[in-house]
């Protein structure tokens, strides 16, 4: 068993539904708006309880506004500690999101209380100590994420690094993350390699571990002790992709903490997040264990 705690940001998705994304200065009307709690830190909390993990624990930032209570009760619902959840005064974080008819869209993200979460009140670490493993991606301010991952270096534990949304990441974070989880996109903005064995090379001479996830190709694992493992995904029928990457990350954490191997915990993860993408939504399409046990995938 495993206890899993993730930093990191949550947000009500707006999604609404178009023909075609309006222009500069252009109105269109959709046909459906979709109100469903996010945020990738809220993914991967989720996705690490639904996997089976004997604890999660989020922390995070909620505003004072109607969204707060609605995205802390689908933490709580789906089985995630929320007693380091902070209530901010102000807004909670949003994303709001433009799909058209070819399913292209168009982003944009607002804070609100996850830009709060700038540094680690004790209390927060003395949480963190008594972890497995230490769940951080990019979506709050970087002061936070670092103070989370030094903490956790301070007690052992292992630190787990989504860079989204990608961006620079300071030397000193770098120095106290075990592992890096990252997709093509990210992998390239952060060594400008576009080819996966030399931009995981980049990658080992900053972290010991590192995982690039390739979509419906599976992922490609790397140390600097073994040369580098392509671990296939499942053929799956795809339905939407997204939250793949977080169900990734949850449920490998689960698997790494309850003493598999690195290929066993990679098998695990490419299982979960294959089913993930046979459903509609993040949250929604995340896996629960006895469905990542049971996949005949
Ligand atoms: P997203 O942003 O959609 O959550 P991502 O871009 O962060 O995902 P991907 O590399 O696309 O990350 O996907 C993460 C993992 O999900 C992959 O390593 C793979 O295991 C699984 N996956 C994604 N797409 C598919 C697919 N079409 N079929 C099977 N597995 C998939």
């Amino acid at each position: 068993m495993t206890a899993v705690v993730v930093l990191g940001s949550i947000n009500m998705d707006l999604t609404t539904y178009v023909a075609r994304a309006p222009r500069r200065g252009e109105t269109v009307t959709g046909h459906e708006l979709r109100t469903l709690p996010g945020g990738k830190g809220a993914n991967q909390a989720v996705a690490a309880a639904r996997a089976g993990a004997s604890e999660v624990a989020m922390i995070g930032a909620v505003g004072t506004d109607a969204y707060g209570p609605a995205l802390l009760a689908e933490l709580a619902h789906n089985g995630v500690d929320t007693d380091l959840m902070r209530t901010v005064e102000g807004p909670s974080g949003t994303a709001h999101i433009v799909v058209d008819a070819q399913g292209s869209n168009a982003i944009v993200v607002i804070p609100g209380a996850n830009g709060t979460l700038t540094h680690l009140p004790p209390g927060d670490e003395a949480l963190i100590a008594t972890a497995d493993t230490l769940l951080l991606q990019l979506e709050i301010p970087m002061s936070g994420v670092l103070a989370a991952a030094k903490a956790a270096h301070r007690h052992t534990v292992r630190t787990v690094l989504t860079p989204s949304p990608a961006r620079e990441l300071p030397a000193e974070l770098l120095a106290v993350t075990d592992l890096l989880v990252l997709n093509e996109r990210e992998a390239t903005a952060l060594t400008g390699q576009e080819n996966h064995r030399t931009a995981l090379a980049a990658l080992l001479e900053k972290v010991p571990e590192a995982v690039l996830t390739l979509g419906a190709e599976g992922c490609l694992y790397a140390s600097r002790e073994h040369e580098p493992l392509h671990v296939p995904a499942p053929k799956v029928e795809t339905v939407d992709t997204t939250g793949a990457g977080d169900t990734f990350v949850g449920a490998l954490a689960v698997a790494l903490g309850e003493g598999r191997t690195m290929p066993q915990a990679l098998s695990w993860a490419v299982c979960a997040a294959a089913l993930a993408v046979t459903k509609p939504g993040a949250i929604a399409a995340m896996p629960f264990r006895s469905e990542i046990e049971d996949g005949d995938l």
